[in-house]
Parts: C-alpha cells; structure tokens; sequence
C-alpha cells in the first residue's frame, strides 16, 4: 500500500536510531525481494567541466573562475569507455556540464556510435549531460543511448527558483524529463537532500514527483557547501546531511519498489561506508568513476571529492571488496534495467 504523503514525512524525520534502523532494514527486504542481493555497475566518466549554466550550489558553474576547465578528447572518452566495458561492466555513464551546442550534440553522436560498435545493445550508454533540445536527445538516442540522468534537483519550483539565477528553468527541466520518456529512454532523475530551506515535506514531495513522472532510476545526495559557489559558506550538519541522505534512499526504496536508486558517491564523503550503508537501506546501484585521475580533480562538484589519487583499477578492487563487506555481489556484465522499466514497457 502506497505511504501518504504525511507518512513519508514522518519517516523522513524519525531522530530515534532503532526506528531508523526499522525503516532501514524494511526497505533493505524490499529491495531484496525485488533485486536480491545484487549490486549493478556503471563505470562514470567525466567527460568535461565547461558548463554554461550557473547553479548557485555547484563547483562547476560557468562564473566560477578558479576552475580548469577540460574536455577530454572522443577517442579517449571511448577508450575509457572500452576500460569499462572490457571489465564486464553493464552500463557507462558519460556525465559533464551542460553545453547546448550543435557542435558539441555532433561530438556526442560520434562517441556514442564508437561505443556501439564494440558494445552492441547489452552495454547500456548512460548520458548526464544537461537540458537539451528534443532533437538533439533524439540524435542521441538514435545514435546509441539507452539512458539519460537528469536531475530535477527539488521537485519544490519555489524552493528550485532560490538555488538557480531567474534564467534557470524548474518547467523546462521537468519537461525534459517527459521529453526523454517520449523518446524511449529509461529515464533517471533525482534531487539533493539538506539543502537550505528543504523541507521533510519537501522530500515527501520528491518521492511523490518520482511516482508521478514514472521516474525509472533515482539519484540522491546530500548537498555539500563548495566553497567557490555562492552556497559556498552555509552550515551543514555532515552527520545530518548523512541521515537525511541514507533516509531518503530508504524511504524511496519502502514507497517505489522497482526502480533502481544509487548509492551516490558524495554519501562516501560523509562516512567511509557510506555508498555501504546506502545499499543496505535499499540502493542497488554503484558509479565508480573509471575516469582518468589526470581530469578527476578538475571536477569537483562539492568539495573533499573523494578517490582523487586512485586509478580506476584501484577503484573497481576496493568497489569489490565493499560489496562483499555487506554480503551482495555484483552482477557482472548485466547492464541492470532497471524493473520498472521492463515493466512499463512491457507488451509495447
Ligand atoms: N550538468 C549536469 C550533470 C552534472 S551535475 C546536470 O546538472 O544535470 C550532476 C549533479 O551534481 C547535479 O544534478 C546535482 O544534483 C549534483 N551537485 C552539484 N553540486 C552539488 C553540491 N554542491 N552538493 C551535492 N550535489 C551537487
Ligand atoms: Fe552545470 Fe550541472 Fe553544475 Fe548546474 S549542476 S552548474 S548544470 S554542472
């Protein structure tokens, strides 16, 4: 039975840890029941860190001028890609900042049909690379991409308004999110979590936006201050900002069954075990970054990134060797649909 939005609230805002530790383990059976005790992979490369948009929460953003900013060339995208690939990860994911040009829609076309053919339709191209126009994610998906992450940030456009300049559209970002649906992708949207001003109802709210807009694949994080962007200097409780995040996986997990959720990576910035505990309350998906350490510094959407100095062969030992801590295991090769899709989209 679906949780009221009240209820939601409530979970989101239990102190007592054995109730915490309730919600946690319930959520950890539903995911259990639904995935089992499967981990799935996508490698994450960075693709590049120019961005023209100006987020007031983002190291990233196009007025902060202290950035290097980079774009790695294609064939070293696809090769890192084929890194990937050859390890018998299902799925790569090709994130930057949001550039909205021809020239740049062209450049993702070519890497994504260099991908194609060495990874055929198993290896599931993920894109994270902003707003765009209908055509140009058309372009994309003809060209190869199953996948496309696009977070909705809140799903509260008054809240949104105060963490964007005015330019920066809540509507148009919802309606890209329907855009991609129309096109056939699985589509993976998200929100932060502690940002200032959010609300447990506002939380409630985003899980009910992920219902509503039959959202396939959920990515949440905490927010964390970057010093060089105009949030740069709020306060955070990190202890908090962990609850909160770990909370809201489960919650997501306890009220939408079949979707896949990640264990964010910026959850392994406030605890060691962070991405751990996350699994453990209900996330079934990991992105190690399998980008080369030489651009990973460059970037740095919040700060005290972690994993700086490690290669990608370092990074897929230690993914390992977490997975097994908790007693799941990885599913090796398989490029993890997410169910829900499967579901939807069944017998058409
Ligand atoms: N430019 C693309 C993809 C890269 S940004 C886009 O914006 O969609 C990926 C995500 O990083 C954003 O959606 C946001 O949720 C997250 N992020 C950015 N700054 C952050 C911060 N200071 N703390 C936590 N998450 C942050
Ligand atoms: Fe650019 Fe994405 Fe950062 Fe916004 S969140 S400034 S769009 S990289």
């Amino acid at each position: 039975m679906a949780l009221s939005r009240a209820d939601l609230a409530r979970l989101l805002s239990l102190e007592d840890p054995e109730a915490r530790a309730a919600l946690h383990a319930a959520a950890l059976a539903v995911k259990r029941r639904v995935t089992g005790p499967v981990v799935s992979l996508r490698g994450l490369v960075e693709i590049g860190n120019a961005c023209a948009k100006d987020c007031y929460y983002c190291g990233l953003r196009r007025s902060n001028g202290a950035v290097r900013r980079y774009r790695i060339p294609e064939e070293d995208v696809v090769r890192m890609a084929r890194w990937a690939f050859d390890r018998r990860f299902g799925s790569v994911v090709l994130q930057s900042g949001e550039i909205e040009s021809d020239e740049n829609a062209e450049r993702i076309v070519r890497i994504l049909r260099a991908i194609r053919a060495f990874g055929g339709e198993d290896f599931a191209v993920v894109l994270s690379l902003g707003e765009q126009r209908e055509e140009v994610y058309r372009a994309w998906r003809e060209a190869g991409a199953a996948r496309y992450l696009l977070r909705i940030e809140t799903s509260n456009p008054a809240l949104y308004r105060t963490l964007h300049p005015a330019d920066h559209s809540w509507e148009r970002r919802r309606d890209c999110l329907r855009a991609l649906r129309r096109l056939g992708y699985q589509v993976g949207s998200g929100v932060m979590v502690g940002l200032p001003g959010q609300t447990a109802d506002d939380l409630a709210g985003d899980i009910g936006f992920f219902a509503e807009e039959d959202i396939d694949m959920i990515g949440m994080g905490p927010f964390l201050p970057h010093g060089q962007t105009p949030l740069g200097s709020v306060a955070v409780d990190r202890a908090r900002q962990l609850r909160l995040g770990l909370d809201m996986v489960a919650a997501t997990r306890l009220q939408l069954h079949d979707r896949n959720i990640a264990a964010t990576t910026v959850l392994q910035v406030l605890a060691p075990d962070g991405r751990e505990q996350a699994l453990l309350a209900g996330a079934n998906v990991m992105m190690p970054n399998v980008t080369d350490n030489v651009f990973r510094r460059d970037y740095r959407l919040y700060e005290d990134k972690p994993c700086l100095e490690d290669t990608s062969d370092r990074c897929l030992g230690c993914i390992e060797r977490r997975v097994a801590s908790i007693g799941e295991r990885i599913a090796w090769g398989s490029p993890g649909t997410p169910p829900h899709y499967l579901r939807r989209t069944a017998g058409s």
